[in-house]
């Protein structure tokens, strides 16, 4: 069955609120798109909720040069198509991720546990620069050589979407309002024990309508749109969600991080 598989994941409270400065420092504009959302602990059932500022966390207009660490003993060849993937970006944006034998601002594992850990998942924008430098920044659980050149496009040119400071496809208004509530509290209750309070944020509230790829309409063809099982939509057809960076993409992530700035703009 199909599954959103994908979690950003979030900082803690103390680290959130540094993170939300230096993402104001880093790029002004990212204060705009300000918003509330009542979070729970990832992995543990029925924690406590607590309210979380997000602000966007876009890196600045004058692009993105990220180093990149594996932190497992990823082989040669894995870490270089790895990396060709991310770099997919370069083709419109200002966007290079370089390998580092040293610390890298990305830290790639592969982690298939503990449960809260696994899966696909990244930190989002500046945000990865909140977390201690012993931890992954982005995982990408139990990728090989072996593992399907769909998936590189699939997964990890969405995770690196995320790096880049791009939020969820999936969570604008359009989209949101077709998934059925009931239906989806039973299902992410059943496949991935989340809490009500966490399937109202990861699946049913939506983001403001400009944050995102910066359409007014939502995109479900996006890389950064995941699948929408059936199962918890009201017309019972699944949301199919993007396989590659298509056209809207490559033309937002431009925008956000040109190749040439124009003089005047910061
Ligand atoms: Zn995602």
């Amino acid at each position: 069955m199909s599954l959103i598989t994908c979690r950003p994941r979030a900082l803690s409270p103390s680290e959130a609120a540094e993170a939300l400065r230096r993402a104001m420092l880093i790029n002004p504009a990212n204060a705009a798109a300000r918003r509330t959302v009542v979070r729970t602990p990832p992995g543990r059932r029925g924690g406590p909720r607590r309210l979380a500022v997000v602000i966007a966390r876009k890196w600045p207009v004058t692009g993105v040069k990220l180093t990149v660490q594996f932190l497992d003993n990823a082989p040669a060849d894995l870490r270089k198509r790895i990396l060709l993937h991310m770099n997919a970006w370069n083709k419109t944006a200002n966007v290079q991720f370089v390998e580092t034998r040293g610390t890298g601002q990305v830290r790639i594992a592969r982690l298939d546990s503990p449960e809260d850990m696994s899966g696909y998942w990244s930190y989002v924008g500046t945000e990865i620069l909140g977390v201690k430098d012993n931890e992954p920044t982005l995982n990408l659980d139990s990728f090989t050589m072996r593992t399907p050149e769909s998936e590189f496009k699939r997964v990890v040119r969405h995770e690196a979407g995320h790096t880049l400071g791009f939020d969820h496809e999936h969570m604008r208004g359009a989209l949101v309002r077709k998934i059925d509530r009931k239906k989806a509290l039973r299902f992410f209750d059943l496949t991935q024990g989340w809490t009500p309070e966490e399937i109202d944020e990861q699946v049913l509230t939506p983001l403001a309508a400009a944050s995102i790829m910066g359409t007014r309409e939502s995109d479900p063809t996006s890389i950064m749109c995941y699948q929408i099982p059936g199962a918890i939509t009201k017309d019972g057809k699944a949301i199919p969600g993007g396989r590659d960076i298509n056209k809207t993409d490559f033309a937002f992530a431009a925008s956000i991080y040109p190749k040439r700035v124009r003089r005047g703009r910061s």
